[in-house]
């Protein structure tokens, strides 16, 4: 009997894993284990988890007949392992199973039930009938090397004032780096919290962690900017991912917010009306938000500025739209170095067209001044002096 009930497993897929890995680092807290049916109810009633915002229930409903099966026949003190992607993952001992109402599921993550929208119906998938609870334990997380990351830099720095961004850097552009800039001046740490999505039809999350790099290392003090992958699960969905961002970001030891805007829009998220209000009613989570305006290049102040700063009309402003400058960048045209960084432009073509010159070496011979000492030429060396070339004046 002992050994069929050792065997009782839960096939959960990577999302589930790294949610859970969220969950039993800590950085969900004050939710720090699966959720019973009666807090599930109570925090789905009311928002509020051991006095503090929490927007919906946190629970262990996995699709699937085999694990519907499972579920059912699992008692109180069973342990039950979770294999994902073939490998078991970690365990639980249960507590409780109970049914679940999916359709109200999905409108707590999301504020609708309309499975005509893509994310509601792919969350709604994954749901199956039954929770379960208990305690957690993992054998492995992919969470727990940035966290320690995090709290080394923030004891080496004896950082007291440390702000959290969020962004999808999808591409950056320079009013990212203003914005880091200014979270700088007056604070002793960034943690940029670039996302990554399982799925992306943007850039690769590398190239958008390598981009960040690049930045970082030639143009800020590094030591007082550190990056942290960002996994976007299904918690962070609709509605609630400005409250889920807070609590993580609050996790990883920052006390202020920036807010980027991570999911639907590419690029950065200014306050609005919908976020305000979001603020107003969380409770107890202790974290300072900035406000950011919106900013612009003007061409007659000849920087960048914010519209709160500068008298010209929006005709003289240049907008930094994260999504039409990728859109450029996929067709492989050079944007503007106005809007984004040379070095930048070079590495996000590079990686959309590998290879796509015959021969960089002459094409670079053949256009670019040299002092005729043949070097090895990378496509990046090709469009960075390319960009150059472009920002010469005298014949326009
Ligand atoms: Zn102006």
């Amino acid at each position: 009997m002992d050994s069929i009930e050792k065997n009782k497993k839960l096939f959960i897929d990577e999302e589930a894993f790294i949610t859970l890995s969220m969950l039993s680092e800590g950085l969900l807290y004050p939710v720090t284990s699966l959720m019973s049916q009666k807090e599930a109810e109570e925090v789905n009633k009311t928002g509020i988890y051991k006095n503090k915002s929490f927007p919906f229930a946190f629970i262990l409903a996995p699709n699937g007949k085999r694990n519907e099966e499972v579920l059912k026949s699992v008692k109180k003190n069973d342990i039950v392992e979770l294999v994902c992607q073939n490998k078991t993952v970690g365990k639980i001992i249960a507590k409780e199973v109970f049914l679940i109402d999916k359709k109200e599921r999905v409108k707590n993550i999301y504020g609708t039930d309309n499975l005509a929208l893509n994310g509601v119906k792919k969350t709604f998938q994954r749901l199956g009938n039954y929770a379960i609870s208990g305690d957690l334990f993992l054998d492995e997380s992919p969470i727990k090397k940035d966290i320690k990351r995090v709290k080394k830099a923030i004891k080496h720095n004896k950082a007291q004032k440390i702000v959290g961004i969020t962004t999808n850097s999808n591409p950056f552009h320079r009013v990212h780096e203003r914005i880091i800039r200014l979270a700088l001046e007056e604070n002793d740490m960034v943690i940029l919290f670039l996302a990554k999505n399982l799925k992306s039809d943007g850039l690769a999350f590398d190239v958008r962690y390598k981009a960040l790099d690049v930045i970082i290392h030639k143009f800020f003090p590094k030591n007082k900017i550190i990056i942290v992958p960002l996994h976007n699960t299904y918690i962070f969905s609709g509605l609630n991912e400005v409250i889920m961002d807070s609590i993580v970001i609050k996790n990883f030891g920052c006390n202020k917010f920036v807010m980027g805007q991570t999911h639907d829009g590419l690029g950065i998220h200014y306050a609005n009306q919908h976020t305000k209000t979001i603020f107003d009613v969380l409770k107890g989570i202790n974290l300072e938000t900035i406000t950011i305006h919106e900013y612009v290049y003007c061409n007659i102040c000849r920087t960048i500025v914010s519209t709160n700063s500068c008298p010209h009309g929006s005709h003289h402003h240049i907008k930094y739209h994260s999504e039409a400058i990728l859109e450029l960048l996929k067709q492989g045209i050079i944007p503007p170095p106005i809007l984004i960084r040379k070095e930048l432009t070079a590495l996000y073509l590079t990686s959309l067209f590998k290879n796509r010159f015959e021969n960089t070496q002459k094409l670079y011979y053949d256009l670019i001044p040299n002092n005729g000492i043949i070097e090895n030429i990378d496509e990046e060396k090709l469009y960075i002096e390319l960009i150059k070339m472009y920002q010469t004046m005298s014949m326009t």
